[in-house]
């Protein structure tokens, strides 16, 4: 039997700690795909196209990983793909309370499904997409936190949105 993980996240953009978790992940499943939330209600900066092709562009080529859209319920989602985990990133104990609930709402809904959480790198424990575009926002540098095309696309879309305003 093949061992599935789904990675589920909004992904906006990805960094080099969604990296690093993909990484550990494939050292533990036989593939893992990495499942890009639409997430209106967080107002992502980018498209859900854009940040598929940024999954696709870094880590699309690697060995047993898949990039795909993540629609609905993601129980459903691993139930549908066979998958027998969900991975999560666990940063800081401030990541805790949530993924908890998260954790244990999923097993609710769907008991076949575990969660495992990965811890990256200390150096990516502060490391968010979310603080990755504040500070991009404000013109700070922010190449050695994305992979390189990312950080171009982001400089790039805060620019192009500077000049719209
Ligand atoms: P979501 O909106 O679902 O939290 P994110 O794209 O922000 O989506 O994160 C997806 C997953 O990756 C979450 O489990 C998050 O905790 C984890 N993650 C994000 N950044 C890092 C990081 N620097 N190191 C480890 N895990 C991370």
């Amino acid at each position: 039997m093949i061992r599935r993980a789904i990675y589920p996240g909004s992904f906006d953009p990805v960094t080099n700690g969604h990296l690093d978790v993909v990484d550990r992940a494939r050292k533990l499943f036989d593939e893992v795909i990495v499942a890009v939330a639409h997430n209106d209600q967080k107002h992502p900066l980018f498209t859900l196209e854009e940040r598929l092709d940024f999954l696709r562009s870094t880590i699309g080529k690697l060995d047993k990983v898949e990039i795909a859209p993540l629609n609905g319920l993601l129980v459903n989602f691993a139930v549908a793909r066979q998958a027998t985990a969900v991975i999560r990133g666990l940063r800081a104990v401030s990541d805790f309370e949530f993924e908890f609930q998260m954790a244990l709402m999923n097993r609710k809904l769907e008991a076949t499904v575990e969660t495992i959480f990965l811890m990256p790198k200390e150096e990516y424990t502060y490391l968010s997409s979310r603080i990755v575009k504040e500070i991009a926002r404000l013109g700070g540098e922010v190449g050695e936190f994305l992979p390189a095309p990312v950080a171009q696309a982001l400089r790039a879309k805060l620019n192009s949105e500077r000049s719209g305003q």
